[in-house]
């Protein structure tokens, strides 16, 4: 009876570890605690953004664990070829989505906060390369860019643009993230779609 007991008691244990690592990895965290090198250029934190109107009380980049680690991971192999990432925009909780759709309630630059925005679930990341002293190397277009010389299949760029687009994306690639179609800046961790929406304030995450 009490080896039966201790069985179940150890199965309780090791069920509630997993679960606690599993909890540890999806954990919103702030991103400069994995890399504290990240250069970071929170534009919805400021008015240089397409909106022109502030709408993060903090430039923080807050990402899941799991995704904050695979983030430092190109940081480092980025500094081998003596460049460095610039961090655009990461995790956004849904009231901000909200804020952001009622200024500009249109799908084609806004994702419907009824379904969320990908930068809603701490697995997006919105991203460009600089030299190491700061200085953005040149990409296709600046960020929040509409038009189709931000997509990835376009081609009618410079030699430079192209070549640099294409360094951001095999160092994100390499460690996991998948690039969308549409803005050159923007990736997804593998298994995004796992991950639920939050609504975890900035100043709700240490
Ligand atoms: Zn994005």
């Amino acid at each position: 009876m009490r080896s039966t007991w201790f069985i179940r008691l150890n199965a309780l244990f090791f069920l509630a570890s997993l679960s606690f690592a599993d909890t540890n990895l999806s954990a919103l965290v702030d991103a400069k605690k994995f890399d504290f090198s990240l250069l970071l250029d929170i534009r919805y934190a400021t008015k240089n953004n397409f909106t022109k109107v502030v709408v993060y009380p903090e430039a923080r980049c807050l990402l899941r664990k799991s995704v904050a680690q695979a983030l430092s991971r190109v940081q480092s192999a980025l500094k081998v070829q003596r460049l460095q990432l610039k961090v655009f925009d990461c995790y956004r909780p849904l009231s901000v989505q909200r804020k952001l759709w009622q200024l500009v309630p249109d799908e084609r630059y806004v994702a419907n906060p009824e379904k969320g925005s990908r930068h809603n679930r701490g697995a997006a990341v919105d991203v460009s390369i600089c030299d190491l002293d700061g200085k953005e190397i040149e990409m296709p277009t600046g960020y929040d860019d509409f038009t189709e010389k931000a997509h990835r299949n376009y081609f009618k760029l410079s030699k430079k643009a192209i070549r640099n687009r294409e360094i951001l994306e095999n160092a994100m690639a390499k460690e996991g993230f998948v690039g969308l179609d549409t803005e050159w800046w923007h990736f997804d961790y593998r298994g995004w779609e796992a991950f639920p929406i939050e609504d975890v304030s900035f100043s709700g995450v240490p």
